[in-house]
């Protein structure tokens, strides 16, 4: 009988758990570029959650600091119990794990996640902005947020990816390089 009752709180549990949808952008221009974004996609199976779905990846000019290598990006829509703030501080896990050095802003990086999306939520704290500030702003972003998200909708601005990315005038040419990268390791 007691057993019957901790079963069922125990179910009732897994099933009341919340969880969240988030949009990460992953970029690399530093190092073995393909290599940084693929083990960054292992460790975010380990630390965060379920990758949903993963964009193709983009080759771009490096933007703000142009004489640097070109960046590899992609946006992965992941599913996760942490809250946007745990979530912050496991991406900058998962970037120090991949050598990230913080100097220069906008400097030369191995790896770089920012958090786009977290579900509709809209935080505006000194260290963490959601949606990220510069969505609507940049085509690396865009361009492989518009494939795996198209309709989905800014909270703040109330208009779809797809639209942000026709109103974008950002001229730097985004490059599709690769289609499908192995998400499962
Ligand atoms: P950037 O991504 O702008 O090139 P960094 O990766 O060095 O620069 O991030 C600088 C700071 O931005 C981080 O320490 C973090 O606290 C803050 N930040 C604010 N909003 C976000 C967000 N949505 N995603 C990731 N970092 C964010
Ligand atoms: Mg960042």
């Amino acid at each position: 009988m007691k057993n019957a009752l901790w079963l069922k709180e125990t179910i009732f549990a897994v099933l009341t758990i919340k969880m969240n949808l988030a949009f990460l952008l992953l970029g690399s221009n530093e190092g073995n570029r393909m290599h940084w974004l693929k083990y960054a996609i292992q460790l975010i199976h380990e630390k965060i959650g379920l990758v949903v779905n993963c964009s193709s990846v983009y080759e771009t000019a490096a933007w703000g600091l142009e004489d640097q290598n070109s960046f590899y990006n992609l946006v992965l829509a992941i599913e996760t119990e942490q809250n946007a703030f745990q979530l912050l501080q496991s991406i900058q896990f998962i970037e120090q794990e991949c050598g990230r050095q913080r100097n220069l802003k906008w400097g030369a990086r191995t790896l770089d996640i920012d958090i786009l999306y977290f579900n509709d939520e809209i935080i505006e704290t000194e260290n963490l902005k959601v949606p990220h500030p510069f969505i609507n702003k940049r085509k690396f972003t865009l361009v492989p947020l518009v494939e795996i998200a198209p309709s989905m909708v800014h909270p703040v601005f109330l208009i779809s990816n797809e639209q942000l990315l026709l109103d974008c005038n950002d001229s730097l040419p985004v490059l599709k390089i690769i289609s499908h990268l192995k998400t499962r390791f």
